[in-house]
């Protein structure tokens, strides 16, 4: 029987929103019930928050590492965001999606563009809180950060929330259980488009007639 691939098994979800949308919250409460996505982990030159951990919330590097890293094209994509480097490591993705594992990118609209050229197939999904009087109250209220990150982020929110029409699906994060229901039936339709079950199910394809275009 002949395997004709027509795309990497794995769906790649690109999520975004402005600071304090609830991307994070939403992004956990998803990996925690859905144990076929992977996070992709970022390289960053930010300062750790209280409770992150390197390698897990983020790879936390210095400036001339993370330029030599992207001088080395090691990144997918990579983006100044709020004052610090971010960027994503091309080859972790490329892997984790020909093992056929969902990965999910919690990254900014710019990193969004750039992943876009690489994955046009990918899903964007973006985040936006109910009011801005919502937003800011979320950023004081989760404590992480200072008054001056506070005010840069929420000066960012508007130039970024501007980039919402690039994404295949918005999500308006008033109520949370709301949100989280929306974001898991956005990762069912996408499983489910036929590219994805094609290179999932070959075989059964292949019995019933069914060819790739
Ligand atoms: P982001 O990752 O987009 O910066 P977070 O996930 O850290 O945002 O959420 C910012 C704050 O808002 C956190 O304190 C979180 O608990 C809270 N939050 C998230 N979603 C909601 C919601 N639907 N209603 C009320 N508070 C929320
Ligand atoms: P934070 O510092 O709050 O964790 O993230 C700040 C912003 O940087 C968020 O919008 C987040 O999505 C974005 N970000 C995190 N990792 C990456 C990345 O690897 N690439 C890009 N382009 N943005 C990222």
């Amino acid at each position: 029987m002949p395997v004709i691939k027509i795309a990497q098994p794995g769906t790649l979800f690109v999520v975004a929103a402005p600071s304090g949308a609830g991307k994070s919250t939403l992004v956990n409460a998803l990996l925690s019930r859905d144990s076929n996505i992977q996070l992709s982990v970022s390289y960053t030159t930010r300062e750790p928050r209280v409770g992150e951990v390197h390698g897990v919330s983020y790879h936390f590097t210095s400036v001339d590492d993370f330029l030599q890293r992207q001088a080395q094209n090691e990144f997918i994509e990579s983006a100044e965001v709020h004052g610090n480097y971010y960027g994503t490591s091309k080859k972790w993705i490329d892997q984790a999606l020909e093992n056929g594992q969902d990965v999910l990118l919690e990254i900014d609209w710019q990193g969004a563009q750039q992943v876009r050229l690489f994955f046009p197939q990918m899903v964007g999904i973006f985040i936006v809180p109910p009011s801005l009087t919502a937003l800011k109250e979320r950023l004081y209220g989760r404590g992480t950060d200072s008054e001056d990150v506070i005010t840069r982020r929420l000066l960012a929110a508007g130039g970024e929330m501007a980039h919402a029409p690039e994404f295949e699906y918005v999500i308006i994060n008033e109520n949370l259980d709301s949100a989280m229901s929306n974001l898991c039936h956005i990762v069912q339709a996408a499983r489910l488009r036929f590219a994805q079950q094609f290179s999932r199910n070959p075989t059964l394809f292949y019995d019933l007639g069914i060819h790739a275009k």
